[in-house]
C-alpha cells in the first residue's frame, strides 16, 4: 500500500488549476489571487502631514521662531503656493505638505494669534511627514497566489482597483452512497443512518474557496451510481466526490462505477488509519476521490487529500495541511503498519504547546471528532511515547 505522502502527491497530479474569473472587491475576501497586481499610483501620492500643526521651512522650526500663517492645507485641499522663509501655512493629518515646507511643526508645541505663529520648541527628528510613495510606489506589485485577506482587500482599493482577477471557484460534487442513507429530518426506521459526514465536507469546501454540491443520495445499485455520476459530470464538476462503498465487499460498488465511467485509477488503498479504503483517479480534467463512509475516515481524508486537492484547483503553493508541533499528555503504545492521524485536543500554554489523544479512536464515533481539534499522526512503526515527548499535530476546525 502507498503512504499517505505518496496518496497526496498522485491527489494532486489529478488536479489542474482553474481559470481565472474577475471579482469585485466586495466578493474577493478568500479568495486566490490569480495574477500579479501592480499598483495604479503612489501611495500617498503627495508628501503629506502625519500631524496636525504647521508646514514650515526646516531652517525656521527652531524654539522662539515668530512665523505668518500665509495659508491653509487641508485633507482634500491643497495650498498652492510656496513656503517661504518666515512663513508657516496650518495644515491637518493626511493634507499635502505645500511647496517649500520640509516639516510639520505640530500644534501641540506652537502658540497663535491666528495671524503669526510662535514656536515652543525646535522641531525634533521627527519631520512629521509621510513622503510620496512610503507606503507604495506606482511599480508596487503585490504577488500571486495569495488568499485575499481583509488587508489585502485596503491595499488593493488602495492601489486604485475597484476590482481583482481570482481563481474560480472549483466546483466539488458529493455523492453519498449506500442504501442505509437518508438525509437528516426524515422518519428512519432502526435500519437506516443518517448521512452525514457529507454536511462537514461541504463546510469544509466552502471554507477552503471551493463550490461544493450535495448531489442525490446513491443506493448501492450500478445504475443508480451511474445515474448520479452522470449528474455531476453534467452539472460541470472538477472534482466529483463519493462517499462510502469502497471497500471490496460485495455491496461496495464505487470502483467498478468510476471504471465503467471511463476514470483512469490513480490508486486504491492507502496505509493509513482511518481512511485505508480511499481511491483517486481522473476522466479527462475531472478529478475523482472516492472517499470511505465511516464519517470519520471521511473528514479525516477530506482534510488530507481533498482540501489540498481544492488548493491546488485554486494555484495555492502551500496546499497541505499546516503540521505543527506539539508534546503529549500522556505517553502512547508503538505505532503500527498504518499511519495513525488520531483525534486529539491540543492546547497552547504560555510555555508550549500540549496535546492529549482520545482514548476512543473508532473511525465512527463523530462525538469524538466533534471534541477534536487537531489529528495527532503516529507515523507508520512509531516507536512508543512517553508523556512530553514531541508529535506532530494537525490543527482542524
Ligand atoms: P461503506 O464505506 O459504504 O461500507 O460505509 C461504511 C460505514 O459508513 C457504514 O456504517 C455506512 O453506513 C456509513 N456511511 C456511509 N456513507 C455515509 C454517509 N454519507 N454518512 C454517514 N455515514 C455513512
Ligand atoms: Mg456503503
Amino acid at each position: 500500500m502507498i503512504t499517505v505522502e505518496q496518496a497526496q502527491a498522485l491527489c494532486l497530479d489529478l488536479v489542474q488549476t482553474g481559470p481565472s474569473e474577475t471579482a469585485p472587491l466586495a466578493d474577493a475576501q478568500g479568495k486566490t489571487l490569480a495574477a500579479p497586481l501592480q499598483a495604479k499610483r503612489d501611495q500617498p501620492p503627495f508628501s503629506a502631514s502625519a500631524m496636525d500643526g504647521y508646514a514650515v521651512r526646516r531652517d525656521d522650526a527652531v524654539q522662539d521662531a515668530k512665523l505668518d500663517i500665509v495659508g491653509e492645507s487641508a485633507a482634500g485641499h491643497g495650498w498652492d503656493g510656496t513656503v517661504q522663509t518666515g512663513q508657516s501655512v496650518r495644515i491637518f493629518t493626511g493634507a499635502p505638505v505645500p511647496d517649500g515646507a520640509d516639516c510639520v511643526v505640530i500644534q501641540e508645541n506652537v502658540t497663535t494669534d491666528g495671524a503669526q505663529v510662535t514656536l515652543t520648541e525646535s522641531i525634533g527628528n521627527n519631520m512629521n511627514i509621510r513622503p510620496q510613495g512610503a507606503d507604495f510606489k506606482i511599480d508596487y506589485t503585490l504577488k500571486a497566489p495569495r488568499v485575499i485577506s481583509a488587508a489585502d482587500l485596503a491595499l488593493i482599493a488602495a492601489m486604485n482597483h475597484p476590482d481583482v482577477a481570482v481563481t474560480r471557484k472549483p466546483k466539488v460534487a458529493l455523492i453519498s452512497t449506500g442504501d442505509e442513507l437518508l438525509m437528516p429530518g426524515g422518519d428512519p426506521s432502526p435500519n437506516q443512518i443518517i448521512a452525514s459526514n457529507v454536511f462537514a465536507l461541504q463546510a469544509m469546501l466552502r471554507d477552503a474557496g471551493a463550490k461544493p454540491n450535495i448531489l442525490p443520495i446513491a443506493p448501492d445499485t450500478p445504475d443508480a451510481l451511474d445515474e448520479v455520476l452522470g449528474q455531476a459530470s453534467d452539472w460541470g464538476a472538477d472534482i466529483i466526490v463519493t462517499i462510502g462503498g469502497a471497500s471490496v465487499g460485495d455491496h461496495d460498488l464505487v470502483a467498478p462505477a468510476l471504471d465503467r465511467f471511463g476514470v483512469t485509477r490513480s490508486f486504491h488503498k492507502i496505509a493509513m488509519r482511518p481512511g485505508k479504503p480511499l481511491m483517486a483517479g481522473a476522466k479527462g480534467t475531472t478529478a475523482f476521490l472516492g472517499l470511505p463512509g465511516n464519517p470519520v475516515s471521511a473528514i479525516v481524508c477530506g482534510h488530507l487529500f481533498l482540501l489540498p486537492m481544492v488548493r491546488r484547483a485554486l494555484g495555492q503553493s502551500n496546499v497541505l495541511p499546516r503540521a505543527v508541533t506539539a508534546r503529549l499528555t500522556a505517553p502512547l503504545p508503538k505505532g503500527g503498519p498504518r499511519a495513525h492521524y488520531m483525534r486529539a485536543r491540543f492546547e497552547e500554554g504560555a510555555e508550549n504547546r500540549t496535546v492529549t489523544a482520545f482514548d476512543k479512536q473508532d473511525s465512527s464515533m463523530l462525538t469524538v471528532l466533534a471534541d477534536a481539534n487537531c489529528l495527532l499522526l503516529r507515523p507508520i512503526d512509531d516507536t512508543a511515547k512517553d508523556a512530553g515527548d514531541p508529535v506532530t499535530i494537525y490543527p482542524i476546525t
